[in-house]
């Protein structure tokens, strides 16, 4: 299984900034297509960039694309939310479901994650549903009861040709410049898949990212564990030349 780079753009840039973003993640892949041979790379832009990023990305389909959030609902009367159905239509393969920040200033509980991720997997997009612990919880020695409380929660029943990626991001690394180590990270990725089996039908099928600071500075220790399949990245994504090592790494 190749590893998934995925880069989590946020509310971040401009239209220039998006394009010029992407245009130089196209050329420096170019110049080094063996990246593609053990990463898949996966670019989420501000939802208003998304036709600009397909744009970008036409005739180039090693690199996909996906979005931060869906809508609760189908269609009507939702003012501002965006459905499944239109990100499908604007070409999005993959989508971002329950990101910390969601839960924290969208007030986002595991049950809305579950429906969304419904949503997505009805459009044929794989949700990329974010788990993790915060600091205080860590220190008390909570993070594998809070982990699987959201898996449990947030994890919808699968049909059998479902694809699910789950992104592992304590709280307390996102954005501070903290990371898990490698075998902190590694010791909640092998609980999340064992956790996964009670979830799941084929838990070895989905893919576990770790999110939380992910760097080219740390991004091969952390991807040389077993069971990390790969980065989900806030920060390092918004540069291209940063994004791309860390996919070298893998
Ligand atoms: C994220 O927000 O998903 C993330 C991991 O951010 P950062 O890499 O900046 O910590």
């Amino acid at each position: 299984m190749k590893k998934l780079i995925a880069g989590n753009w946020k509310m971040n840039g401009s239209k220039d900034e998006s394009r010029a973003l992407i245009a130089a993640i196209v050329n420096e892949l170019s110049q080094d297509e063996a990246i593609l041979d053990n990463a898949e790379i996966l670019v989420c832009p501000p939802v208003l960039y998304l036709g600009d990023v397909r744009h970008a990305l036409h005739g180039y389909p090693s690199v996909v694309f996906g979005a931060q959030d869906v809508s609760l609902y189908d269609n009507g009367a939702y003012t501002g939310d965006i459905s499944a159905k239109m990100l499908k239509d604007a070409g999005c393969s993959y989508v971002i479901l329950g990101h910390s920040e969601r839960r924290q200033y969208h007030g986002e509980s595991d049950a809305d994650i579950k429906v969304k991720a419904e949503k997505v997997l009805a459009q044929d997009m794989v949700p990329v549903i974010c788990v993790g612990e915060t600091e205080s919880e860590r220190d008390a020695g909570e993070q594998e009861a809070v982990v699987a409380k959201q898996l449990k929660g947030a994890i919808p029943e699968l049909k059998p040709h479902e694809n699910l990626v789950i992104a592992y991001e304590p709280v307390w690394a996102i954005g501070t410049g903290k990371t898990a180590s490698p075998q902190d990270a590694e010791a909640m990725h092998s609980f999340i898949r064992s956790e996964l089996k009670s979830l799941v039908s084929a838990p070895n099928s989905v893919r576990i990212l770790y999110g939380g600071s992910m760097k080219p500075e740390n991004a091969k220790d952390l991807l040389g564990q077993e069971n990390i399949d790969g980065g989900l990245i806030g920060g390092a994504s918004l540069k291209a030349d940063a994004f791309l090592s860390i996919a070298k790494s893998a």
